[in-house]
């Protein structure tokens, strides 16, 4: 393949995997008048997560949680390149990313040299340093049939599956009799997991049914039926035990059929098999038909990351992320960093993780840049263990986590917010879900995406919901 040499042979370049939380949070902060930044990732775009599950039902517009890379991008006063491209092996003792572009499309901020590459092509990037921020897929535990016939909740794409799904569902459902066992499994949607993807998006799909559907079809919404089915005896595990108590009673009276204790253990296209463990550690087995299945179990490491735990001694013992050191650096190695749900820091795999160690790690390459000598120094180092980090006073990665929150529906939402070990709120209701709306529009990367969430929202109290099958 190609191989793809800096732009300015001057600076330091970083290879940046990823346009996700973790990478564009990176791209924001990274002072690129010292760096050649190569962004490499297939989706050209930022996706504000927190509101997904708003947009399989068209709470919130898909295009108004998506930002380009390239308007980021365009904002740096120094050299970024990007790559439309996956990364398909990083070479630890080559200091390479193999990529294979997914378009023809490379772009940069005008300063740097524009290698476009075919769509397909395979390309070698060198980089001085690596940022690995590639995030994780979903996990299915290798159960049979959810890959066939679930719907995932993580990209873009899966919101548009969701609706595609649902709304043909109901309208076939439609036209056949009231009691026919088919028309009930059309009108069952099943979501399995109980974590907060899970709930906000059973949560968001009442809503359309209660408010929507209502007036598109009101002789079948009543028969419409959300099953959330979750392993644990709880929902939303990680708050506390007031919230989720809580949450599962705003659930149930929104008519959504909670199923605690209960571990889907097959899928087949038209009905699931579940296992229901009593307390006394019986175990029951259900037939459940499903017209709609939202597969919300959690994530998985990718393949161009399990690849590198076999390349790097150090990372031999990885399962869940890459091991990094507490400068976020990829132990076994001392120019490889890693970033977000692609890295194992001990820390739940969320944006605010993501974007925090993000922030970090900028501060610690924007100093780099400025010690004398300090790429070359290191560079020159052939241990793998990075004292030079600690000679010259960076101070480790501390997270603050700011507390937690999720949506329920009926304009109910549940929120425990915090500065490190002390709470400032903890509660549930119509205000917790103002104050979530609040937060989250604070969070967004960009101003048009936030202007766009509030004409969403403003629009939906007037008009409603827009849910078209085709879009
Ligand atoms: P991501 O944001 O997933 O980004 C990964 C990037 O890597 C993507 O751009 C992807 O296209 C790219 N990529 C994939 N493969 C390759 C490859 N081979 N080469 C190059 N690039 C690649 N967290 C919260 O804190 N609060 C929330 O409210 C919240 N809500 C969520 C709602 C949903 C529906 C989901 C799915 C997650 C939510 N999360 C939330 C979790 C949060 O989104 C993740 O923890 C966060 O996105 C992690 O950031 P990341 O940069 O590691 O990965
Ligand atoms: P999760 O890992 O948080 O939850 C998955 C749930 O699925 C678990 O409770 C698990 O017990 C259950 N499960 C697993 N296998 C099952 C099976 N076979 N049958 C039934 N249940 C099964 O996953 P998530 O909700 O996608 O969240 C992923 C990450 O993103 C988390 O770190 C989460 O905090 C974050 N996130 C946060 C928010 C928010 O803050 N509002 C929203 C979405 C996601």
């Amino acid at each position: 393949p190609k191989v793809i040499a800096p732009n300015d042979s001057n600076k330091p370049t970083i290879a940046v995997l990823g346009s996700g939380w973790g990478a564009i949070s990176f791209l924001k902060h990274i002072d690129s008048t010292k760096y050649n930044v190569v962004m490499i990732s297939p989706r050209s775009y930022f996706l504000f997560t927190p509101l997904l599950p708003s947009c399989p039902v068209g709470t919130v517009d898909e295009k108004s949680i998506m930002e380009p890379v390239v308007s980021f991008a365009n904002k740096k006063k120094g050299d970024v390149t990007y790559y439309e491209a996956e990364a398909t092996s990083i070479n630890p003792d080559k200091n390479t990313v193999t990529i294979k572009s997914v378009s023809n499309i490379s772009t940069t901020n005008g300063l740097g040299i524009n290698v476009g590459l075919d769509p397909n092509e395979l390309a070698e990037i060198k980089y001085d340093y690596l940022v690995s921020a590639v995030g994780a897929e979903p996990n299915t535990f290798g159960i049979p049939g959810v890959e066939e016939n679930g719907c995932f909740l993580k990209e873009i794409p899966d919101s548009k599956k969701i609706r595609h799904k649902f709304i043909d569902s109901v309208e076939r459902a439609n036209l056949l009799p009231k009691g026919d066992p088919e028309r009930k499994r059309l009108l069952t949607v099943v979501v399995v997991g109980g974590g907060p993807t899970g709930v906000e998006t059973a949560g968001e799909l009442q809503d359309y049914i209660d408010h929507d559907l209502k007036t598109f079809m009101p002789n079948l919404v009543e028969e419409v039926q959300i099953v959330l089915i979750e392993a644990l005896p709880v929902v939303l595990s990680m708050f506390e035990k007031k919230l989720t108590t809580f949450a599962e009673n705003v659930l149930r009276e929104t008519t959504i059929e909670l199923k605690t204790r209960t571990a889907v253990a097959k899928v087949e296209p038209e009905y699931l098999i579940a296992k229901t463990k009593a307390e006394d550690g019986t175990v029951e087995e259900t037939k459940i038909p499903y017209g709609v299945l939202v597969w919300a179990t959690g994530n998985k490491p990718r393949k161009v990351v399990t690849d590198v735990f076999k390349k790097i001694p150090e990372q031999n013992q990885a399962n869940r992320g890459l091991i990094v050191d507490e400068y976020m650096r990829v132990k076994g190695t001392n120019n490889m960093f890693a970033i977000g749900d692609n890295a194992f820091a001990k820390l739940p795999p969320t944006a605010q993780v993501a974007h925090q160690e993000a922030e970090y790690l900028t501060k610690t390459l924007n100093k780099m840049a400025r010690i004398p000598n300090f790429h070359q120094e290191l560079q020159s180092r052939t241990e793998k263990v990075d004292l030079l980090f600690q000679d010259h006073g960076f101070k480790p990665f501390k997270y603050v986590h700011l507390g937690a929150l999720a949506y329920l529906g009926a304009e109910k939402a549940i929120a425990n917010i915090t500065y490190g070990a002390k709470s400032f709120y903890s509660g549930g209701g119509v205000i917790t879900f103002y104050i979530w709306r609040a937060l989250y529009l604070g969070m967004i990367l960009s101003w048009r995406s936030r202007f766009k969430v509030v004409a969403d929202w403003g629009k939906i109290a007037l008009f409603g919901r827009d849910a078209f099958k085709e879009l």
